[in-house]
């Protein structure tokens, strides 16, 4: 059985719940993941967006453009604006990174990688025993290849 985990805004009127582990997690201290979440980082959990079922609340959505030039869309809780996950460009809408800091237990998650180091806080001190990278990283390098394989499976559905 798949492990079933259970988040929600800051407010409580949206809840979800996410079927089985992530296909990556990246803790993002790119400047625009500061801008965006006025913080030192982001933590996301990346899912195909199937598994992720809301189960009350409503969301809004909030057009950013991504690094990479394409739409990055945020999707919020309607009454108190916590921003639940997003959709980047390059897997569109069938997945979405989910912002580990919303889970009911956020400890469950661990990133698979540090990223965009090269543009984190000074004072920030990096965990041990996770992998940093000063931008980006090369997925075969970090996953086992059977999550390798289902990113690869959803950009290619992405692509259709
Ligand atoms: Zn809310
Ligand atoms: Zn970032």
């Amino acid at each position: 059985m798949d492990v079933v985990r259970q988040g929600g805004c800051g407010c409580g009127e949206v809840r979800y719940e996410v079927t089985g582990e992530p296909i990556f997690v990246n803790n993002c201290h790119c400047s625009q993941c500061q801008h965006q979440t006025g913080s030192t980082s982001v933590v996301n959990a990346f899912f195909e967006s199937e598994r992720v079922t809301l189960t009350s609340g409503k969301l809004t959505e909030h057009i950013v453009i991504a690094g990479s030039g394409g739409p990055h869309i945020m999707v919020r809780c309607e009454i108190c604006g916590s921003a639940l996950y997003s959709h980047y460009p390059r897997m569109g809408r069938l997945g979405l990174g989910l912002r580990v800091g919303t889970l009911d237990e956020p400890g469950s998650v661990r990133p698979d990688a540090v990223i965009f180091v090269s543009e984190k806080m000074p004072w920030v001190a990096l965990p041990e025993g996770i992998p940093a990278f000063e931008q980006f990283y090369d997925f075969r390098e970090v996953l086992p290849p059977e999550r390798v394989e289902r990113f690869k499976a959803l950009l290619a559905r992405s692509k259709r």
